[in-house]
């Protein structure tokens, strides 16, 4: 591995302002996937570390120390945090890149750009927002006003660590909710960090606070608490639908899910950039080693195009065989553990016991030693009803199909549990709005895939989940609308 020093990290909880142990004492051990050591000691939090932080969140709320502030205030404050985020930009980039296997230059120009991007954004937008005044008659007035909910729990996977935390902790916060936050027990270390630096921005002691720990003893409580008003959710569809139900078993908490996606990429013969559409399946992918939800895993070629096509991902893959994620060049880094990794070599094989052609790839590699890596991988002749099409791998692994007209392509692109991302590729203009209209996907990109903004919605139709991070859209997840009736006799 690259020569570069582990940082000492605090692996503790931060709750009401303060770092501290799990109240039982226990840790488990944050072992990095770039080469397989432990970098880190986790507080290993459960029910009670829960209970205490959402009783400081909810003390947070009631005096109004950070919801009784201006909305201008809370804009300058976030902004703040913004900019300490970018300050300590290559601390935080190796903690995600030693934490969870992504290559360091992405870990910076993505995620942690990206996280700051999205903080800004919504401190920003904070004091922008009117509310409203319905069109009643003359004697009454109706103000349709937003409020925060309260104490928002939230819970995000290890892909994108940090950003995930900033997509629901950024509106959560602008729109004056205190936070309780449970990252991932596999890359727990940036949302931990980001927590210091939202107190050193001046975001009040309480209002945002930070609990590792393991799904069901950290996770659970939180979104089984009587005493939290919503969820925010992100991670797979299997504890996703866990989440709606704790919700109800619980306070009717609202409950917000971002899950998981098996996304179809539809290239037709008529692709205006055969060199660009193969370019960008195979990119979007591979990126942040096939650890996407949003990810293009099935790929659906026109029949008549497809060794074309295939000719030319192939001679793109060397490219992508995984390396040091530290190292400056590297585009694939390791897999989050060899958990994941066993998951993913299990899918391999699962495609080729099902009769799918291993065109590249399909092994664990060690450019590191000890660290958990797998080949970028292609299997062609997969067919719909294949595990490798239907379920997600979560891994380098891209399943393609063929397909002979529109019709047979958004029939089996639409045949599928998940409805997050979906792409087609075409210059026929009724075929491009056409087919994007059938997709059953919350986006649809045409003759690209990775346009992305902080401005737009993101989330998914059916099993991918129920409502939308990014964009104004995000505040409906974090504020109750009231409405208030004021009575007027006119004296004139
Ligand atoms: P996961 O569902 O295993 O875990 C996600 C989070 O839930 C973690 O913090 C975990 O500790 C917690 N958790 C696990 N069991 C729990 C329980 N019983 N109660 C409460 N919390 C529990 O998912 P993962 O493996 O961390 O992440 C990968 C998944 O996330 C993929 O399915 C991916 O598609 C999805 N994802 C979706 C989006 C999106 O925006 N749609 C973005 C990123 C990742």
């Amino acid at each position: 591995m690259t020569n570069i020093s582990t940082p000492n990290f605090d692996g503790r909880a931060l709750i009401n302002g303060r770092r501290s142990a799990a109240q039982d004492g226990q840790t488990f051990d944050d072992r990095s996937p770039v080469d397989g050591r432990v970098i880190a000691q986790i507080a290993r939090c459960g029910e009670a570390d829960i209970d205490a932080a959402v009783a400081a969140a909810r003390a947070a709320f009631e005096d109004r120390r950070w919801s009784g502030q201006p909305p201008a205030q809370r804009k300058r404050v976030l902004i703040k945090l913004a900019e300490l985020l970018l300050a300590q930009r290559d601390e935080l980039a190796l903690t995600e890149c030693l934490d969870m296997g992504k290559p360091l230059r992405f870990a910076r120009s993505v995620d942690v750009a990206g996280a700051a991007n999205c903080i800004r954004w919504y401190g920003e937008a904070v004091d922008k927002i009117y509310d409203e005044i319905a069109p009643t008659p003359a004697d009454s007035l109706a103000l349709i006003t937003r409020e925060p909910l309260g104490v928002v729990g939230v819970i995000v996977p290890w892909n994108y660590p940090l950003l995930m935390a900033a997509w629901k902790i950024a509106p959560a916060l602008a729109a004056g909710n205190s936070v309780v936050l449970k990252p991932s027990e596999k890359s727990p270390l940036t949302a931990l960090r980001l927590a210091e630096l939202a107190l050193e921005a001046g975001i009040p002691p309480g209002v945002f606070n930070v609990v590792p720990g393991y799904g069901p003893e950290a996770g659970s409580p939180l979104a089984l608490h009587m005493d939290v008003d919503g969820i925010a959710f992100t991670g797979s569809t299997r504890v996703g639908k866990q989440i709606h139900v704790m919700a109800g078993q619980s306070n009717l908490k609202r409950a917000w899910t971002e899950l998981g996606g098996k996304s179809p990429n539809i290239v037709f013969a008529d692709c205006p950039d055969l060199d660009r559409a193969v370019e960008a399946a195979v990119n979007s992918v591979f990126f942040n080693q096939g650890e996407s939800c949003n990810a293009p895993s099935r790929l659906f070629v026109e029949e008549s195009i497809k060794d074309a096509f295939l000719e030319k991902a192939l001679a793109l893959v060397p490219k992508y065989q995984p390396a040091d994620p530290l190292a400056s060049g590297t585009i694939m880094g390791a897999v989050v553990d060899r958990t994941q990794l066993d998951t993913v070599l299990g899918y391999i094989a699962s495609g080729q016991e099902q009769g799918a052609r291993l065109l590249t790839g399909g092994a664990a590699v060690e450019p590191v030693a000890g660290g958990c890596y797998v080949q970028p991988t292609i299997f062609d002749g997969v067919s719909n009803d294949m595990r490798i099409a239907r379920e997600e791998i979560f891994g380098p692994v891209l399943s393609v199909l063929s397909f002979s007209d529109a019709a047979a392509a958004v029939r089996q692109a639409n045949d599928s549990l998940y409805g997050l991302q979906a792409a087609v590729w075409t210059r026929d203009l009724n075929k491009a709005h056409g087919v994007a209209r059938a997709l059953r996907a919350g986006t649809v990109h045409v003759n690209q895939y990775n346009d992305d903004d902080i401005t737009v919605p993101f989330g998914g139709f059916r099993q991918s989940g129920i409502g939308r991070d990014k964009s104004l859209h995000a505040f409906d997840k974090y504020t109750e609308l009231k409405t208030t009736w004021i009575r007027i006799d006119s004296p004139v």
